[in-house]
C-alpha cells in the first residue's frame, strides 16, 4: 500500500482506551491540534472489549454505570473539539526527525507530530474466532457477528447461541439467561477454561443449553439474519434455531516494538517522571502502561495521568502556556 504523509499535528495520542480518548478531549480542550489512532475498529479498549456490560462504581461522578454507557460518553465528549480519530489501525514505528515525531502504522500512514502521547494499555488484544470459521459460509454475516457482549437490548427475547470455550462465555450466558428467550452455549472443548465452581454450579442450574465437544457446520441466514446454525456435537448433526451469534475463544495480544522505538520499558510498563515523560523527551505515556510508585491501573488514574501529560506537552510546545486551565474558565 502506498504511504500517505499527513500534515504534523501538536500531539499524536496511541491508543483510544478511556486514557486516550480523556486525553484527546482535554488536549483539544486546550486548542491542541491533536489526532489519535487506535487499533481497533472500536474505541474504548479495555472497558469496551472485556466490560461493556459490567458496571463499574468508582468513576467519579457515576454512581453505577455500565462500560458501554461510560465508554459511549466518553466518546462524545472527546469529540467535542473534533480530534482527528483513526480506527483499526496500529502504529508500529516511532522515530524522532529533526525535532518532530514520526509514527508509521500497518495501513502505511505516516504522520508527524511535535509530542506524543502513548496510552497502550497492555496493547492490542484481538479476539479469536473458533477454529471452524474459515470453513463456515456467509462471509458478511460472520463479519458482523460479535466477540463482545454489547447492545444488551439486542438480545432481549432472542434465541441466542454463545460459542466459547471459556469462562468469559460462561459469564455471558448467565448474564443474557433473564433477558434473551433461549440461551444456549456451545463449546468445542469438554469442558470450559478457567471458569470458577460456583459459575459452572450456576450454569447447571439455570436454563441454559450447553453442548460440548461441539463444531458448527453451517448457517441459515435470511438477508443478513441469522436463523438457524447447524453443529455437529460428537459426529451428531443437530440444527438449532438461532436469531444471535456471539463468539468468544481466547486473546491473542498485539505488543507494542517498544524497544525498537527507544522508549524504556520496565516488566513491560513505561517508566515515567511525575509529570507523565518518558525517557524520549517529547514522548508521554499515561494509563495502564504506565509504571510509577504508587501507580494504580485504574479507569480514573488514566484521567489524572493524562491531564498531567497534555498539559507538559502543551508546555513543551507553548512554554508560555497556563500550566493547567479550568473548563469552567473556558467555557464561560
Ligand atoms: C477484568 C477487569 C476489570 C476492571 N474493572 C475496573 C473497575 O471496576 N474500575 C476501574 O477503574 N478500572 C477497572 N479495570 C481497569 C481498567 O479497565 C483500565 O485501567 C483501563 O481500561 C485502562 O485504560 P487505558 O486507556 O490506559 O488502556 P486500554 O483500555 O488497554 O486501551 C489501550 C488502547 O490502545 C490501543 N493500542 C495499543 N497499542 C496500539 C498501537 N500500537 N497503535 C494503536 N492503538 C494501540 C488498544 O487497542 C486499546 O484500545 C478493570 C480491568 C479489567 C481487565
Amino acid at each position: 500500500m502506498g504511504k500517505r504523509v499527513e500534515e504534523c499535528v501538536d500531539l499524536i495520542i496511541i491508543g483510544g482506551g478511556t486514557t486516550g480518548l480523556f486525553a484527546a478531549y482535554y488536549a483539544t480542550m486546550r486548542e491542541m491540534k491533536v489526532m489519535l489512532i487506535e487499533a481497533q475498529e472500536q474505541l474504548g479498549g479495555k472497558v469496551m472489549q472485556f466490560l461493556p456490560e459490567k458496571i463499574i462504581y468508582d468513576v467519579g461522578g457515576f454512581p453505577d454505570i455500565s462500560g458501554e454507557a461510560l465508554v459511549e460518553n466518553m466518546i462524545e465528549q472527546a469529540k467535542r473539539h473534533q480530534p482527528e480519530v483513526v480506527m483499526g489501525d496500529f502504529v508500529e514505528k516511532l522515530t524522532k526527525v529533526n525535532h518532530l515525531f514520526q509514527l508509521e502504522t500497518a495501513k502505511g500512514h505516516i504522520v508527524t507530530a511535535k509530542t506524543v502521547l502513548i496510552a497502550t494499555g497492555s496493547g492490542t488484544f484481538h479476539t479469536k474466532r473458533p477454529s471452524e470459521w474459515p470453513n463456515l459460509p456467509h462471509s458478511v454475516f460472520k463479519e458482523s457477528v460479535p466477540t463482545t457482549l454489547m447492545h444488551k437490548a439486542n438480545y432481549e427475547g432472542k434465541k441466542v447461541v454463545i460459542s466459547s470455550n471459556s469462562k468469559v462465555g460462561v459469564g455471558w450466558a448467565l448474564f443474557l439467561e433473564g433477558l434473551a428467550k433461549e440461551v444456549t452455549l456451545i463449546n468445542p472443548a469438554d469442558k470450559f477454561l478457567q471458569v470458577k465452581d460456583e459459575d459452572i454450579d450456576s450454569l447447571y442450574k439455570s436454563k441454559v443449553k450447553v453442548y460440548y465437544q461441539v463444531e458448527m457446520t453451517d448457517f441459515i441466514v435470511e438477508g443478513q439474519e441469522l436463523t438457524h446454525i447447524e453443529i455437529k456435537e460428537k459426529g451428531q448433526r443437530i440444527v438449532m434455531e438461532a436469531n444471535k451469534l456471539l463468539t468468544y475463544h481466547g486473546l491473542e495480544l498485539q505488543a507494542v516494538p517498544f524497544e525498537q522505538w527507544g522508549i524504556q520499558i520496565e516488566k513491560g510498563r513505561i517508566p515515567v517522571t511525575p509529570l507523565m515523560k518518558t525517557n524520549l523527551e517529547g514522548v508521554f505515556a499515561a494509563g495502564d502502561i504506565v509504571q510509577y510508585p504508587g501507580k494504580t491501573t485504574l479507569i480514573a488514574s488514566g484521567y489524572t495521568e493524562a491531564i498531567t501529560a497534555v498539559n507538559h506537552a502543551h508546555l513543551m510546545i507553548d512554554p508560555k502556556a497556563t500550566e493547567q486551565l479550568y473548563s469552567t474558565v473556558i467555557y464561560r
